[in-house]
């Protein structure tokens, strides 16, 4: 099939990527020339695993095209893709410009019949929006086509994301029409992901644009309900980690998303949260419980500072720390929202210096802060140790997990450690004379 996919983020390329792999004609179209000219060149601005093999294949063999050109992109696909960013607006609710302005760019150039899947998160009630700019603009350019808008909200997750389209646990469906030629379209265009069984949810357009954010908001809430448990473990006299594993063996419960930690980043669940809260505002309804994920969160995110605020008794000037990870979790490079960047700006109010390593963010580090004094980047987390006050352990990488205990003692000044990530086991570093503050234990 030709499908055309606007937005070439996180989302949009490995979505574009993985239905090249398997066999569809797929065009890419962003605004965005930088990264347009570099996909062409083979380089790609964002890491995920095994993206970059399937990105260079299909490319080569014609089947992934990337333009900036939002005519080509119209005219190719029956199929046009909203894949954009949906980043918060200043109140907190989702800014819909992009989504809008993709819907105004099909409107203008198509010429034949459309079906139009938004892959972006988006509030409830955003297809109709963009049905009823694209009506606009036809009628503006006096015309009158058959398009059909869909709800078809992503549920990758960055780190697993090509794995987690190739084989998606869901493809969630919104379509208020009975079109066979639509429903027969959709089932084509997946028909290679929905072999094994069918996971298909086929279900009204507003019931899919809630699926999503119900979701991200479920998931965000079993982590701030257990940073929750954590801070009260704290002063309980409890080990939250015991309570984790109590807790999660209850298969209602179950293991995944209970671990506690310096708060939850990324792209997607502070904003959805912040979204959904909006959302349930502008309608009248109170939303307690996302409005106290969202603050636990935000208090989470200086749990480190404050420990180690506290165990300098707030002198901090001066002092150099370690830190590994940078990312917002393991296995991606994205830094947005992530509690690293909590954490080393109150270090960097604080008058400290930091000495970091993360294995794919460090590009993105330096994006972000770029040249500071207060900022070393270094080549691996052994070189982070030298000579510095303590170390912060903020990403669960995984080749943090070993730690060679003689090493870090002999390289800090002291030897102190500060996990966000409870990666370790106290006894074991308290034995060994290592110092050493984790969260709710
Ligand atoms: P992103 O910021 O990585 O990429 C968005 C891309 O859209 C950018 O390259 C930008 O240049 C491009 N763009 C913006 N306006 C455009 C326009 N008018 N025409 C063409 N291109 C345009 O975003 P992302 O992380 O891929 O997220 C996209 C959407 O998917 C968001 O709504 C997000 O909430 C949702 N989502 C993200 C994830 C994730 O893990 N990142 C997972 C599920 C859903």
């Amino acid at each position: 099939m030709n499908v055309t996919i606007f937005g070439i983020g996180y989302v949009g390329l490995v979505q574009a990527a993985v239905l090249a792999d398997a066999g569809h004609h797929v065009i890419c179209v962003d605004r965005d020339k930088e990264k347009v000219e570099n996909l062409k060149k083979g380089v790609i601005s964002i890491y995920e695993p095994g993206l970059a093999t399937i990105v260079e294949e299909n490319y080569k063999a014609d089947r992934l095209i990337f333009t900036t050109d939002i005519k080509v992109g119209v005219e190719s696909g029956d199929i046009q893709f909203i894949a954009v960013g949906t980043p918060p607006d200043e109140d907190g609710s989702a800014d819909l410009k992009y989504v809008l302005a993709v819907a105004d760019s099909i409107a203008n150039h198509m010429t034949t019949p459309k079906i139009i899947i938004n892959k972006s998160t988006v509030p409830v009630g955003t297809a109709d929006r963009v049905s009823e700019k694209i009506a606009e603009v036809l009628e503006l350019r006096g015309i009158s086509l058959d398009y059909h808008v869909v709800s078809n909200p992503e549920f990758l997750k960055e780190g697993s994301a090509v794995e987690d389209c190739q084989k998606p646990e869901r493809i969630v469906i919104g379509i208020d029409s009975n079109s066979n030629y639509v429903i027969d379209a959709i089932k084509e265009l997946y028909a290679p992901f929905n072999y094994n069984h069918d996971r298909m949810m086929w279900m009204d357009v507003r019931s899919a644009e809630l699926t999503k954010y119900a979701a991200n908001c479920m998931l965000a809430t079993k982590i701030s309900f257990m940073n929750e448990m954590a801070n009260l473990a704290e002063k309980l006299g409890a080990d939250i980690e015991a309570v984790r594993k109590g807790i999660g063996s209850d298969s209602r419960i179950g293991y995944q998303f209970i671990y506690p930690g310096c708060g939850y980043g990324g792209s997607c669940f502070p904003k959805d949260v912040q979204a959904l809260i909006k959302t349930a505002d502008s309608i009248g309804y109170n939303a307690e419980i996302l409005k106290s994920v969202d603050s636990v969160n935000y208090r989470q995110k200086d749990k480190l500072f404050e420990k180690i605020n506290k165990h300098y008794d707030k002198d901090l000037k001066g002092k150099t720390f370690a830190i590994w990870g940078l990312s917002f979790k393991p296995n991606t490079d994205d830094m947005r929202e992530a509690p690293s960047r909590v954490l080393m700006e109150s270090l960097w109010n604080a008058g400290a210096k930091v000495q970091a390593f993360d294995p794919e963010a460090m590009e993105e580090c330096q994006r972000i802060y770029g040249q500071r004094e207060d900022l070393t980047l270094v080549v691996n987390q052994n070189s982070a140790l030298k000579g510095a006050d303590a170390l912060i352990i903020v990403t669960e990488w995984q080749n943090f997990k070993v730690l060679d205990i003689e090493y870090v003692s002999k390289s800090l000044k002291v030897p102190l450690i500060f996990d966000g990530r409870n990666l370790f086991s106290p006894e074991k570093l308290k034995n060994n004379g290592i110092k050493y503050y984790s969260i709710g234990r």
